[in-house]
């Protein structure tokens, strides 16, 4: 199947990793339709007035750069620094800082803002017609249709399944034989509140980090929002989140777990019960792609837990990928489609296992001393050889390194800093020297090309 001759292009979800494909296809010069289940977002506010945030990091950015649209995006994002960590029965909170280069920072921004920027762009190519309110019920992979749940049917010639971690384009491919996937649940959810600006409109806590309530088995974290509020979000196991029923028992559990963060929020208990729980899970799957004629990408090919901020990171990265492939082998769809696989699969792989053992990291290492020692030699480390070792947040946040590699890496540095903490006599800089040099980062990944202050 050739790109230019492939019938109709549709593209199933405008999220982020829909909304980048469609811009990149559009701005090729391809006619696109995007189908999408929601209201436009750029008209309707579909989160119920609440801002929800996530943190955007090198992976994303360099995407954003490639389409154009990191001036837009510049204005929206919130710069963050390090982990501002609120450990219990301390009153004062410590900052730690993700890297030692000052350009080492997050950003937060806006989920739906980012999405506006992204829809705007893909409609400004002029080659794309985005639908709302349309919902694919499901799609017929032999009569090459798609069924919406209002009974209609529309003919496609290449479907990017680009709808999320419950993907009907994924289903359709499983039931077709050539895909396969399962999900794994965490016995943990989440919750989201909003933490609203004090009486002059400034934000509650400082802007510029990240802010964590480590407690061990749960925990609390705020991103900021450019309105002054804040984005916090509870991760608890089931257990936890079934015993918070009513008002009583949510203010007693935040007065006892979070009471510095308790006093700043007086209708905690109003928003608690009103918000809705969200699951948490690992959807991994094999077989991305059918005879050239549908694919899938981002949280559709791979959904993460987001405790490395990485699930729309590595959406956009792999958007990039799938376009790159595409143009490679604009004349074979279907090798195209199985070379995107064949590099983006171990890397969604190596960033899904990071990011569930950095729930955990979270939660307790970073009030673990030994957890601290060991960053503080990394940091140490990189600073000494910093073309040999790179802490494995870093690699993961700040470069544009295979994930793979960022976690073979990692875990061998990881048994290095081990046995230099057991063994302080050994010689850890001759062994940090005899890693393989990093690979240098992606051309287009400028440190400065978001705001810094
Ligand atoms: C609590 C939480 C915090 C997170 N924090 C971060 C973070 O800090 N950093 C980060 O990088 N990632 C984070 N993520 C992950 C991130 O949200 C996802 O990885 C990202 O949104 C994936 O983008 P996507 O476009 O692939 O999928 P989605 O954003 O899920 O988009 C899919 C789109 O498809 C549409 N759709 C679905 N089904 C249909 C259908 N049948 N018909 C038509 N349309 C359909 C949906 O309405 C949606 O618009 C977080 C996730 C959660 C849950």
């Amino acid at each position: 199947m050739r790109l230019d001759d492939a019938g109709r292009l549709v593209i199933v979800g405008a999220g982020q990793a829909g909304a980048l494909l469609a811009l990149l296809l559009g701005r090729a010069g391809h006619d696109v339709t995007v189908y999408e289940s929601r209201p436009d977002l750029r008209r309707v506010d579909i989160d119920a007035g609440r801002s929800i945030n996530l943190a955007l990091a090198t992976r994303g950015i360099v995407p954003l750069i490639d389409a154009g649209v990191i001036a837009d995006v510049d204005s929206i994002t919130i710069p963050m620094r390090g982990r501002m960590v609120h450990a219990a029965g301390d009153p004062t909170p410590d900052l730690q800082p993700y890297g030692s280069n000052p350009h080492e920072v997050i950003h937060s921004v806006s989920r739906s803002d980012l999405n506006a920027i992204l829809l705007d762009a893909a409609e400004a190519t002029g080659n794309v017609h985005i639908e709302f309110d349309a919902r694919i019920a499901s799609v017929d992979l032999d009569t090459s249709e798609l069924r919406f749940t209002d009974g209609r049917a529309e003919p496609f010639g290449v479907v990017f399944g680009a709808d999320g971690a419950g993907s009907r384009v994924r289903k359709a491919m499983a039931a077709a034989g050539s895909c396969e996937f399962a999900t794994e649940w965490l016995d943990h959810d989440y919750k989201e509140l909003t933490l609203p600006p004090d009486e002059n409109g400034r934000h509650r806590l400082d802007p510029n980090a990240l802010h964590i309530w480590p407690r061990g088995e749960f925990m609390l974290i705020a991103l900021a929002n450019p309105e002054g509020d804040f984005t916090v979000t509870l991760f608890a196991p089931k257990t936890t989140f079934a015993e918070l029923v009513d008002a009583s028992e949510v203010d007693r559990f935040f007065d006892e777990e979070f009471p510095g963060f308790a006093r700043l929020l007086p209708d905690l208990a109003v928003q608690f019960l009103e918000n809705p729980i969200g699951p948490l899970g690992t959807m991994r799957a094999t077989g991305w792609s059918h005879e050239g004629r549908a694919v899938i990408v981002g949280d559709a090919a791979h959904a993460i837990v987001p405790f490395h901020g990485q699930g729309m990171n590595a959406a956009l990265e792999s958007v990039r990928a799938l376009d790159r492939h595409m143009r490679n082998q604009p004349d074979d769809l279907d090798s195209a489609f199985r070379a995107f696989e064949a590099e983006r699969k171990p890397d969604a792989d190596a960033i899904a296992d990071m990011a569930l053992s950095n729930y955990v990291e979270m939660r307790a290492g970073v009030i673990d001393p030994n957890y601290l020692a060991k960053r503080e030699l990394a940091l140490e480390l990189e600073q000494r050889h910093p073309e040999h070792l790179r802490p494995r947040y870093n690699m993961v946040m700040f470069s544009t390194m295979p994930y793979a590699e960022a976690l073979s890496r990692a875990t061998a540095q990881s048994a290095l800093i081990e046995s230099a903490l057991a063994d302080p006599t050994i010689d850890i800089d001759a062994m940090v020297r005899a890693l393989a040099p990093l690979p240098s980062n992606d051309p287009l990944a400028d440190p400065t090309a978001l705001s810094i202050s």
